[in-house]
C-alpha cells in the first residue's frame, strides 16, 4: 500500500486558490427598530424629537433608528450622572466598584460573538478583527481596571486620590466598542460617573452595551449613553456640569474643544490623529517585517490613528521590500466584513471614502507612483482597494496628512540618523515602528523618535496595561495602564 502511494503522481497544484464564502451568521444580533437615549438606567425618548438612521457601510442597509440628542438631552444625561455620582457611586468602596466592572468584563466576553457581529455590521470592519481584537481587548480593559479600583492608594502612594466627578467622553467610529472600554473602564474604576457619546455612524455596540450595564446591575446613572452627531459632542463640551472631557478623534475637533474649555477648569485628555513611521532596517527579518507593514496599514482598512501609514525603508533593501509587499498585498481579501476570510472590510462612511479618494488623487497629481491590488469591489457600500504609493517626497500631502484609509506612502533612508529625522518630520507624534535584528538600535531609535508608542519588531499591539497617547498634534494625556487612572483623579 505504502509503495503504491509512493508511485502515484502528486495531485496537480491548482493555479488559483479560491476561498469558499465563510460568512458569520447575523442571527445572534437583534437590533431594536429604534434606540432612545440611555439616561438614568433606562432608554428615554430624546427631548429633541429627532431621529436618524444608522446603516451598514458594507451594504448601505438601514440597521436601526437612533436618537439625535440636543442641549436639553445632554443636560438630562449630565444631571443623571451627577445624581449617581453624589448619591452613592463616588462613596462606594473600591472593592464594590470593582465587582461591577468585573461583571461587565465577564458579560462582554459571554456575549462576545454578538458584539463582534454587531461591530462588523455597523462599522464595516472584518469579523476576524472585531472577534479577535476589538471585543477581547475591550473586555480586557474592564478586567484590568476592575483590578485597580480598590488599589488607587497603592497606585499613587501618599497622594490621596479622589474622583473628578462627571466625565464627558466623546469617541470616534474606528473602534467603537474598544474606545468605549478605554474611556469607561478607568473612569468607573476611579469612582467617576460617565456621559458617553459614540460617533453618529457607529452607535450600535454602545447601545448594546447599555444592556450589559443593566445585566451587571450597575446603579442607574453611573453610565449614560447619548447618541447624535458633532452638535451633541459640542453641547457636552459646553455643559458646565461636566468636570472632564475625554476625546478621541480628529486633530481639528480636538483643537476646537481645547479652545472651548479654556479657562473653565474642566480637565481634558485628547487622543488625536497620527502619521506613524514604520521604519525597516536592512538587517531585519524581512518576511516578518512585511507582515508588520501589512498589519500596520491595512488593519481596520487603515482607519487607525496609530496606523503605520509612512513606510521608511533602508535604501539597500528597497526593491526587495517593495516586491515582497506587492506580492503580499495581492493576497489580501477585500469584501464582506462578516466573512471570516476577509482581511479588508468596508470604509466606514461615504464622507470618509470621499476624504480618502481626494487625498489619493492629490498623491497622483503631485507625482507619486500608485499601485493598487486587483480586487473586485462590491457595487453597494463604501470600498477602497489596498493602495501603496512609491516615489513619495516628504512634502507631498500623502506623506504629511492623515489619510485614515488603506493607503501607504513609501519613503527611503540611508542611515539611522536620517530615519529619525524623516520619521519626526510630521506635525503628529502618536506611534512608530522599528524593524531590526539589533535590540540596541531599537532602543537608540526609541529614545529619539517623538512618538508616544514605539513598537519594536511588531506593530499595532495593544495591551490594557500599557499606556497609549501622543505628542505634538496627536494630543496629550495617556490611556491604559496606571497612567490611564491619573486622567480620572484629582489629588489632595
Ligand atoms: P471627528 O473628530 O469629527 O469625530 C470624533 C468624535 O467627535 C465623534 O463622536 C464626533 O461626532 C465628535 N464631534 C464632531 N464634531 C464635534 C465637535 N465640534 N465637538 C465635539 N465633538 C465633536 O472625526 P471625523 O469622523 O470627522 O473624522 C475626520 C478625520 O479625523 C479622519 O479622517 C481621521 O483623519 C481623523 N480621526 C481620527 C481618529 C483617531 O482615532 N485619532 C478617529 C476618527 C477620526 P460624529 O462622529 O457623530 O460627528
Amino acid at each position: 500500500m505504502a509503495d503504491l502511494e509512493k508511485t502515484r503522481p502528486p495531485a496537480p497544484v491548482p493555479l488559483e486558490w479560491e476561498y469558499a464564502p465563510a460568512p458569520e451568521s447575523r442571527e445572534i444580533v437583534h437590533f431594536q427598530e429604534r434606540y432612545g437615549l440611555f439616561v438614568g438606567g433606562e432608554q428615554i425618548e430624546p427631548r429633541s424629537g429627532e431621529w436618524y438612521s444608522t446603516i451598514a457601510p458594507a451594504s448601505e442597509e438601514h440597521l436601526a433608528e437612533i436618537a439625535q440628542a440636543r442641549e436639553e438631552d445632554v443636560d438630562l444625561a449630565v444631571q443623571s450622572a451627577r445624581d449617581a455620582f453624589e448619591n452613592g457611586w463616588s462613596r462606594l468602596p473600591g472593592s464594590e466598584r470593582a465587582k461591577y466592572i468585573f461583571r461587565i468584563a465577564r458579560i462582554l466576553l459571554e456575549r462576545s460573538r454578538e458584539f463582534a457581529v454587531a461591530e462588523s455590521l455597523n462599522s464595516g470592519k472584518p469579523i476576524r478583527e472585531s472577534r479577535d481584537v476589538d471585543v477581547p481587548i475591550a473586555a480586557a480593559h474592564f478586567f484590568y481596571y476592575a483590578g485597580w479600583a480598590d488599589k488607587l492608594e497603592y497606585a499613587f502612594p501618599n497622594r490621596r486620590p479622589h474622583p473628578l466627578g462627571v466625565a464627558g467622553q466623546i469617541i470616534p467610529w474606528n473602534f467603537p466598542l474598544l474606545m468605549l472600554a478605554w474611556k469607561i473602564a478607568p473612569a468607573l474604576a476611579c469612582g467617576n460617573t460617565v456621559v458617553l457619546k459614540p460617533s453618529h455612524t457607529t452607535p450600535l455596540t454602545a447601545l448594546l452595551f447599555t444592556d450589559v450595564c443593566r445585566q451587571a446591575g450597575l446603579p442607574p446613572g453611573v453610565v449614560n449613553i447619548i447618541t447624535g452627531d458633532g452638535r451633541t459632542g459640542a453641547a457636552m463640551v459646553r455643559h458646565p456640569g461636566i468636570d472632564k472631557i475625554a476625546f478621541t478623534g480628529s486633530t481639528g475637533v480636538g483643537k476646537d474643544i481645547q479652545r472651548a474649555i479654556a479657562g473653565t477648569g474642566k480637565r481634558l485628555t485628547l487622543e488625536l490623529g497620527g502619521k506613524a513611521a514604520n521604519i525597516v532596517f536592512d538587517d531585519c527579518a524581512l518576511d516578518q517585517a512585511v507582515e508588520g507593514i501589512i498589519n500596520g496599514i491595512y488593519f481596520n482598512q487603515g482607519e487607525v490613528c496609530c496606523a503605520g501609514s509612512r513606510l521608511l525603508v533602508q535604501e539597500s533593501i528597497y526593491e526587495q521590500v517593495i516586491a515582497k509587499l506587492k506580492r503580499r498585498m495581492s493576497t489580501l481579501r477585500v469584501g464582506d466584513p462578516l466573512d471570516k476570510n476577509t482581511d479588508v472590510g468596508a470604509i466606514n462612511s461615504r464622507e470618509q471614502l470621499d476624504r480618502i479618494t481626494e487625498l489619493v488623487e492629490s498623491g497622483r497629481e503631485e507625482g507619486a507612483e500608485i499601485f493598487q491590488t486587483e480586487c473586485t469591489l462590491p457595487d453597494r457600500g463604501f470600498w477602497f482597494a489596498p493602495t501603496v504609493f512609491t516615489n513619495v517626497a516628504q512634502s507631498y500631502r500623502i506623506a504629511q496628512e492623515e489619510i485614515f484609509g488603506p493607503v501607504l506612502s513609501v519613503l527611503t533612508f540611508r542611515t539611522p540618523e536620517e530615519a529619525v529625522e524623516k520619521a519626526n518630520n510630521t506635525a503628529y507624534g502618536l506611534s512608530a515602528g522599528v524593524w531590526t535584528e539589533k535590540g540596541s538600535r531599537i532602543l537608540w531609535m526609541a529614545e529619539r523618535l517623538r512618538a508616544g508608542v514605539v513598537w519594536g519588531n511588531t506593530f499595532n499591539r495593544f495591551d490594557p496595561a500599557s499606556p497609549f497617547g501622543g505628542y505634538k498634534e496627536s494630543g496629550f494625556g495617556r490611556e491604559g495602564g496606571r497612567h490611564g487612572l491619573e486622567a480620572y483623579l484629582r489629588f489632595e
